[in-house]
């Protein structure tokens, strides 16, 4: 594929993707700035992730470290990376320097050593925190009751700045089947907010994905990752 053609593809799909996002917030209510469009380039080469920033779209995320920081490498400096996958504790280092958001952090462990190597690193580290509010065994993140109980352990963090909370709602047909998942992060978060204090602060909501997102936004949303939407059928493409 030429590039302009590319380039009227990605262009088009993502007109046709802002006018669903600017529906759902009308229809909730709220303002289209509150919403960080995230657009996910995990299966697609660097040459097509880097039509995205022309298009005026900063924010790309990535589902593994190391395409990350290929794609990093590969893409101006401009760009916000946020790692959405599993980060394990031995490509933390490498990581750090590179990503705008950390969306994945499941456990306390990984907490510790992101604190360890950021105070190392001297590079503060925006992080939201994962819960897994669909209650399936298989998927990663801190159970939706065991948040509350380690707030005084995150709260002790100096490097690692929490941010907000991400989730992923169980795979469904019907994007309504995600709304419970949704509200309830959103209730964690009304909840929990007031006991966070600086450099600490439960401003964001990852969630809503190119099946849900507009569910995800009518519950409170403010950052959606998108990447089929956008992505669909060019993972071939080499642009
Ligand atoms: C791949 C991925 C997305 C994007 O999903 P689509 O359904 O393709 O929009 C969002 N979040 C995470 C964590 C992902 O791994």
């Amino acid at each position: 594929m030429i590039q302009p053609e590319l380039r009227e593809i990605l262009n088009n799909r993502l007109a046709a993707l802002e006018e669903r996002i600017e529906a759902a917030c009308r229809r909730a209510g709220r303002p289209r700035s509150e919403i960080t469009l995230v657009a996910v380039t995990k299966s697609v080469t660097a040459s097509v992730a880097a039509v995205l920033p022309e298009l005026g779209v900063i924010d790309l995320g990535e589902s593994r470290p190391q395409e990350l920081w290929r794609k990093a490498a590969a893409l101006s400096k401009d760009v916000h990376w946020h790692l959405v996958g599993h980060l394990q504790r031995n490509k933390i280092t490498p990581t750090l320097p590179l990503v705008h958001l950390i969306h994945s952090v499941d456990s306390l462990r990984l907490l510790a050593a992101l604190e360890q190597d950021a105070s190392k690193q001297q590079l503060p580290v925006a992080v939201l925190l994962e819960v897994n509010t669909s209650g399936e065994l298989q998927k990663h993140g801190f159970a939706v009751d065991e948040v509350p109980t380690v707030v005084g352990e995150l709260l002790a963090l100096r490097h690692v700045h929490i941010r907000g909370l991400m989730t992923m709602a169980a795979l469904a047909e019907d994007p309504e089947r995600s709304r419970p998942s949704f509200a309830s992060l959103r209730e964690l978060r009304d909840r929990l907010s007031r006991d966070f204090e600086e450099p600490h602060r439960l401003e964001h909501l990852s969630m809503g994905m190119t099946s849900d997102f507009e569910v995800a936004i009518e519950e409170g949303a403010t950052v959606i990752r998108i990447g089929t939407a956008l992505f669909e059928g060019l993972s071939e493409q080499a642009a």
